[in-house]
């Protein structure tokens, strides 16, 4: 007898209530202690797919931009024995939005179920460019124009909030000449768009969030068959599983895959 709310009688029964993510879509979490109740082992549950909040940083002052960059960031995992640390580096390129709070947009959905607080996001504003390539056109720029300004430029290449950003960090004036520039300065400010640096305070929470990460452990489920390995009779599908995927469909992919195979199981 497992306490649902409601009384059920049945010899099979499949389980496809969802995660946590966007309770006003009727998430309601309550597939996990039912499976618990038959002794199902629950992966710690989190949001993915989702926004992350950052510290205070002047990035906030371009709120509102949506600009292709690259986002990475790495973590580091020690080994148990404590001796070696193995880095994993996770890079996504896409459309970056940037909004009062931190960042979004689907690169920074993509890595968001590995950031946590602490976690140092890298940003490079300009993935087609090298620095060198940016050195030599600035060059060449300012030896056909020597009157253009350093602002100008970069908002030819980039949206006019993120220049004003950019220069504002590098205490550079929008109206400087490009020729004036010191290579120090060039350098610097090349650096702030190749590698903006901006600290993790949180991922934002269900309420933002498109997938749940964790959920029923994919080990005591027959991936064949979607029937729990613990009680014969009941099935597992979509989101209430511990898996979850990235920007793209597979959710939705694996949510009918797995709700067909159990279905099928289920009748036979
Ligand atoms: C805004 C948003 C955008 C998304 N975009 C994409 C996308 O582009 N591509 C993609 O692959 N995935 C996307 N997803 C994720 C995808 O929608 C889910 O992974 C997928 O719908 C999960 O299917 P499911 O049937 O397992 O759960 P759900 O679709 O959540 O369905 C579970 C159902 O169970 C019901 N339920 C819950 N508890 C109970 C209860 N106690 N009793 C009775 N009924 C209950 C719920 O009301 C709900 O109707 C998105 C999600 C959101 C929120």
């Amino acid at each position: 007898m497992v306490d649902i709310g409601i009384e059920l009688q049945c010899d099979k029964l499949i389980v496809a209530t969802g995660g946590m993510a966007a309770p006003k879509t009727g998430s309601t979490g309550l597939g996990y202690p039912l499976a618990e109740q038959f002794g199902h082992t629950i992966v710690e549950t989190k949001p993915a797919l989702t926004a992350l909040i950052t510290e205070k940083d002047l990035l906030n002052k371009a709120a509102g931009v949506r600009t292709t960059a690259n986002i990475w960031f790495e973590n580091s995992t020690r080994e148990k024995d404590g001796n070696s640390n193995e880095a994993n580096k996770y890079s996504e390129t896409g459309e970056l939005q940037i909004t009062d709070y931190g960042i979004s947009g689907i690169p920074v959905f993509n890595i968001s179920r590995m950031a946590t607080k602490g976690t140092l996001i890298h940003i490079d504003f300009i993935p087609d460019y090298s620095i060198n390539d940016i050195v030599e056109y600035w060059a060449k720029t300012s030896d056909y124009n020597p009157k253009i300004q350093l602002g100008t430029v970069m908002d030819g290449i980039l949206n006019t909030k993120i220049t004003a950003v950019m220069l504002e960090k590098a205490c550079i004036k929008y109206n400087c000449l490009l020729g004036e520039l010191h290579l120090d300065e060039t350098l610097n400010l090349l650096k702030l768009l190749k590698n903006y640096q901006i600290v993790v305070n949180k991922p934002r929470g269900f309420d933002f969030a498109q997938v749940t990460a964790g959920g029923v452990s994919t080990e005591e489920v027959n991936s064949l068959t979607m029937e729990s390995k613990k009680q014969p009779g009941l099935y597992f599908a979509g989101e209430i599983l511990d898996v979850d995927g990235i920007c793209g469909g597979y959710n939705l992919q694996f949510a009918w895959a797995t709700g067909a195979t159990a279905g099928r199981n289920c009748v036979e």
